[in-house]
């Protein structure tokens, strides 16, 4: 079986060998960038070199990217633990061509790499293409030798990639892989995409033209090319497994999180167990970069996803704080790729482990009335805005996690009756500020990251770009 971290290399080496420099992934913490929360997409650290403003001596890069999606316009966390193909943190492998290759030699690039070196059945695969796209559906014709059905045309934004209202912009097309019709869910753009046999592994991103101030499109002289595959994606097809919690990475975490609670990751428990794998790869690489929890900003971002796995923890009985004690299993299967998570080692368990001590002294008293504001309640029914707020307020309980912990029943949450709850309390803690000094504008952020959870600082406007893979 290849390993994850020899699929990286892999393909950091197949392009490495096409002449393109193999570059480190950037931290999560994007660098001058006030307009992204985190790190989202491969292409981020070279968005400069795409719109012009910097330039690379070599034309042509590759990576495998850190890439967290926690939030705002991609925002997966909610997915995670229920499909098979989703995380909140996870490796963005790329090639990348700044005015050099297009289109034809990315489709070569991505087409030798699957089948030839991966040796996958080009049966399995389909692929989609913007739907006034000829050229690419020509190519896929033409290099892969697609029959006209996989090469799905597709009308929607999911297949017009932009960075922004202005600059660059251009037609994508997704690669995807069937992994068999005894699992649920339909080829991209029928009714059932969004089941988990068709998997999208790979997105290549044609950057054709700019896009300006009067909406007008004109060709770029010199087009580039964006592309991203996800590595545990890639890494449970070529194992040969459905699920990316079944891939070596995810098995050897789920293990030492099965050991310490004495549990198994089988029926009502296998999402707690997946959700405490993920998140503990989100905040162990969120504290490595830097990010500390706190009630604001990308802290709280990290501490929402934090008291998440913990509440998992306590379903999974753990009596003790648990999250610190899998830092050494995420090292050493990640460490040697990435070296800032042995040296931040002790600070990532000494901060879990002060977090969770923390959480749980209200955990239990939040759950349990959380249970006692449930009785009775029938699926679809909703949790009333204020106690969901009082959950959050005394309890320390996020939004989200309330969210979570209802999910399994049905219920919901009287999302209005949240915020006004929140707009009561801001208008007496307003009331009670004046004359001390304080600001209160500090905590409007808070307010819109608790509810919104958005991962966009406000100021951000553009409505499909920051900068994504779409
Ligand atoms: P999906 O439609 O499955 O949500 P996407 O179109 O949002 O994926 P892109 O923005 O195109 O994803 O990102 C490029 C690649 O990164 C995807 O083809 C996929 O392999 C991988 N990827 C995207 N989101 C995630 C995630 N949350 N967890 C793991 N891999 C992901
Ligand atoms: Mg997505
Ligand atoms: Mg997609
Ligand atoms: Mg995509």
């Amino acid at each position: 079986m290849t390993s994850t971290n020899d699929i990286r290399r892999g393909f950091l080496d197949y392009f490495g060998n096409a002449q393109h420099d193999v570059v480190q992934s950037a931290p999560l913490v994007p660098y001058n960038d006030p307009t992204l929360m985190f790190v989202n997409a491969g292409m981020v650290p070279f968005k400069n070199v795409f719109t012009g403003l910097e330039s690379r001596e070599i034309p042509r890069a590759t990576s495998s990217q850190k890439c967290v999606r926690a939030g705002g316009k991609h925002n997966d966390l909610d997915n995670v633990g229920y499909t098979a193909r989703h995380h909140t943190f996870f490796e963005m492998l790329g090639n990348f061509s700044f005015g050099d290759y297009f289109k034809e030699d990315a489709i070569v690039h991505a087409w030798t790499l699957l089948t030839k070196v991966w040796g996958l059945d080009p049966n399995r695969l389909t692929t989609t293409v913007y739907h006034t796209d000829d050229e690419a559906f020509d190519l896929w014709r033409k290099i892969a030798g697609l029959p006209e059905e996989r090469i799905i045309r597709i009308a929607t934004n999911d297949n017009f990639w932009s960075m922004g209202d202005t600059g660059p912009c251009g037609p994508c097309s997704e690669i995807f892989y069937d992994h068999g019709d005894h699992i649920f869910g339909g080829p991209p753009g029928s009714p059932d995409e969004d089941g988990d046999r068709f998997v999208e592994i790979w997105n290549l991103v044609f950057m054709q033209f700019e896009r300006h101030d009067d909406g007008s499109q004109t060709e770029l002289p010199k087009p580039s090319i964006d592309t991203g595959m996800g590595l545990e994606r890639i890494a449970a097809v070529l194992q040969g497994v459905h699920d990316n919690y079944d891939t070596d990475t995810f098995k050897a975490l789920i293990a030492a999180s099965q050991e310490l609670t004495g549990t198994k990751a089988e029926g009502e428990q296998m999402a707690s167990h997946r959700v405490i794998a993920d998140h503990l790869r989100s905040t162990s690489f969120l504290l490595a970069d830097g990010v500390m929890p706190s009630n604001e900003g990308r802290g709280y971002v990290l501490r929402r996803i934090m008291r998440r796995a913990m509440r998992h923890a306590h379903i999974l009985g753990a009596k003790e704080p648990l999250m610190h004690r899998l830092v050494g299993n995420l090292v050493s299967e990640m460490g040697a790729a990435y070296p800032e998570l042995i040296r931040a080692q002790q600070l990532i368990e000494a901060t879990l482990n002060q977090e969770e001590t923390q959480f749980r002294r209200t955990l239990d008293k939040g759950l349990k009335l959380l249970d006692e504001a449930t009785m009775g309640m029938q699926p679809g029914d909703t949790l009333a805005g204020e106690t969901a707020f009082k959950l959050y307020d005394t309890y320390g309980f996020p939004y989200d996690l309330t969210e979570d912990a209802l999910r399994a029943q049905g219920f919901g949450i009287d999302a209005e009756g949240f915020d006004a709850a929140m707009t009561a309390q801001k208008e007496r803690a307003r009331a009670a500020w004046k004359g001390s000094g304080a600001k209160a504008s500090d905590d409007v952020w808070f307010d819109i990251a608790e509810r919104v959870g958005s991962t966009e600082f406000t100021g951000y406007s553009a409505s499909e770009g920051e900068g994504q893979v779409l």
